[in-house]
């Protein structure tokens, strides 16, 4: 039955003020293209595709395991992928998100889930079918990331909705 499959994603979800101002700023470019909505602005840090809703809690499990930190994220990179997908990007990517990422994965992979074996590349998708780069944007976002989220990807009649499943707290200065 299909709804005992679900698309799930392990991602920071983008604090609702920073989604504000991030789509101020994107509205002011006047850019054409398909944006993403305010509420589904996000960083994936791991891609699970569908998988059986009877195994949400062995990975609500594995997440809670990890001991990651939290860390500060400054998206100040526009850049634009070859499909057209517009994205702001750190740079350089922090190593507390590597690190994250890293024990993410190898949680998952010791759960005998399947990943991408494309290397992680820290981005926060803006606008879809995006003609061209826009210059002189010059994006400045602090995100101070202090937790990480297991979400499922739904259609609705709006559209693509992320529904957060659980959400995880990351640890402040190494400790809970
Ligand atoms: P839509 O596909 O409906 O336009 P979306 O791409 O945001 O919207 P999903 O396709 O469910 O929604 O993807 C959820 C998240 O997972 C997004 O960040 C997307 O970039 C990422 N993602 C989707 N497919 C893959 C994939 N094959 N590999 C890695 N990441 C993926
Ligand atoms: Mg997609």
């Amino acid at each position: 039955m299909k709804n005992d499959v679900l698309r799930l994603f392990f991602a920071l979800g983008c604090p609702p003020e920073l989604a504000e101002a991030i789509v101020t700023w994107r509205s002011n470019l006047h850019l054409h293209g398909r944006p993403v909505a305010t509420a589904n602005l996000h960083l994936t840090l791991a891609f699970l595709g569908q998988q059986p809703r009877a195994r949400v809690m062995e990975l609500q499990d594995l997440a809670g395991e990890l001991r990651a930190t939290a860390f500060d994220l400054h998206l100040d990179r526009l850049d634009r992928h070859r499909n057209g997908l517009l994205y702001l990007a750190p740079s350089p990517t922090p190593e507390a998100l590597l690190e994250l990422v890293e024990q993410l994965c190898s949680n998952l992979s010791s759960a005998a889930i399947q990943l991408e074996s494309r290397p992680f590349r820290a981005h926060l998708s803006l606008l879809r079918h995006c003609p061209m780069q826009p210059i002189d944007a010059n994006p400045c976002f602090d995100w101070p990331v202090t937790r990480f989220s297991l979400f499922a990807s739904e259609q609705n009649t709006r559209g693509t909705h992320y529904r957060q499943l659980h959400t995880w707290p990351l640890l402040r200065n190494g400790h809970d």
